[in-house]
């Protein structure tokens, strides 16, 4: 692009305008992504088709459908790196960009993630543990897979299924026709219920040389199948299971000479951790590093996307909390009185269940355990969110 001054050996300009990354989407990890990258002196442009995106302020906006030719083809102009912020890109359109610009993570990670099955596969020939599942297309798979997996069982759509949509579980082996006639007619997979003790997330990321860091273990709370909770480090982890969680990301980035973040949702039972699913891309679960860590996972992936050398996964205190923000949460000005609150908001209008920011607490934090303990401001504010 004119006016962009020419790269250091890094990646980075010295002076002038920076490198433009493009990105496909624009929601909050968009925007997230852009506040992150703009301290580097990156600049962005964002393919989105809806109006007034959370990235609005951000950059600049072609409004188009994501497989939309010249949509594309805009986005992909003069950029350093294109990369998405959403994981149901259309493959097809990462292999159009691809032609015109770097795309990371690369366009396989999209395809591997965007089908529960080909996920699962994936996950078991990189000997990566999963719940035992089976493939559904019609009633007769379903009683069969029932009576293979035994109940209770979950089924979901193998597509487009996300914060717990297009998923039911069935407690009994005669239930199995309801679930049908809610999610039939689409490519299903039902998989065993995992007995798990807890979740946990592992957040890693992987530069354009194959530099790797993974973040601590996040351990996760999710209600009706959303992300309302996330604590680092994860209570008792130690280097085993940490060291667990790394080799599955790095199996996973390893096999699609994978760039940027990825993060892997985990099912604790005993020692064991099976994967559930990955997302190519940043990830709630990591919203946490924003204030907890010493390089978030927001400039990570764009370190990694524009070939810069990663930064520190390391914790910035002893941990943090992450709460998500849903709905229209109230008494958003009590929030943040509370000392070490860190609030993230996305400027989306609320809905019932709809994530319109999120709150970070650091232990420490500035109010001294000696003072308020971490447990105490959290309680606080998970007293106000509930109201
Ligand atoms: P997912 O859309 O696969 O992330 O599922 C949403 C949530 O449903 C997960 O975070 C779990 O709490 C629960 N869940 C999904 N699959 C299973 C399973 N096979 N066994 C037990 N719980 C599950």
């Amino acid at each position: 692009m004119s006016g962009q001054a020419p790269p250091r050996s890094d990646g980075l300009p010295v002076s002038g305008r920076g490198p433009v990354v493009g990105i496909v989407g624009g929601g909050q990890l968009g925007r997230m992504l852009a506040l992150a990258g703009r301290p580097l002196g990156l600049r962005f442009r964002f393919l989105e088709p809806k109006d007034d995106p959370p990235v609005s302020e951000l950059g600049q906006v072609i409004q188009a459908p994501y497989d939309d030719r010249e949509g594309l083809q805009a986005l992909a102009e003069g950029v350093a790196a294109v990369t998405y912020e959403f994981e149901n890109v259309p493959v097809e359109s990462a292999r159009v960009l691809e032609q015109m610009a770097p795309v990371f993570p690369p366009p396989a990670a999209l395809a591997m993630a965007q089908d529960r099955l080909t996920e699962k596969e994936s996950f078991r020939r990189l000997g990566i543990e999963t719940a035992p599942y089976h493939p559904v297309d019609s009633l007769t798979d379903l009683r069969e897979a029932l009576k293979k997996l035994g109940a209770p069982a979950v089924l979901k759509t193998r597509r487009f299924g996300y914060d717990g949509k297009g998923q039911v579980v069935i407690d009994s082996l005669e239930d199995g026709e309801e679930a049908w006639s809610e999610l039939g007619g689409r490519p299903l997979i039902l998989e065993g219920f995992v007995p798990f003790e807890r979740e946990l997330s592992i957040v890693a990321v992987r530069g354009r040389d194959g530099e790797f860091r993974d973040y601590p273990l996040v351990e996760n709370d999710h209600r009706d199948g959303i992300l309302v909770r996330s604590r680092v480090p994860a209570r008792g982890v130690d280097e085993e299971l940490q060291s667990k969680a790394r080799r599955i990301s790095e199996a996973v980035m390893d096999e699609l000479d994978y760039v940027g973040v990825l993060a892997v949702e985990l099912f604790q039972v005993g020692d064991a951790l099976l994967a559930n699913e990955m997302a190519p891309r940043v990830h709630n679960s990591g919203h946490w590093t924003q204030d907890g860590a010493w390089t978030c996972q927001f400039e990570n992936h764009l370190r990694a996307v524009i070939g810069l050398t990663l930064g520190s996964t390391g914790l910035r205190g002893e941990g943090a909390h992450m709460l998500n923000l849903l709905g229209d949460p109230p008494r958003r000005e009590r929030l943040a009185a509370i000392p070490g609150a860190a609030i993230h908001l996305y400027e989306k209008d609320p809905r019932p269940g709809r994530k319109v920011g999120h709150v970070n607490l650091i232990a420490g934090g500035g109010s001294g355990p000696a003072e308020r303990s971490l447990e105490d401001r959290l309680r606080e504010a998970i007293e106000l969110l509930d109201g």
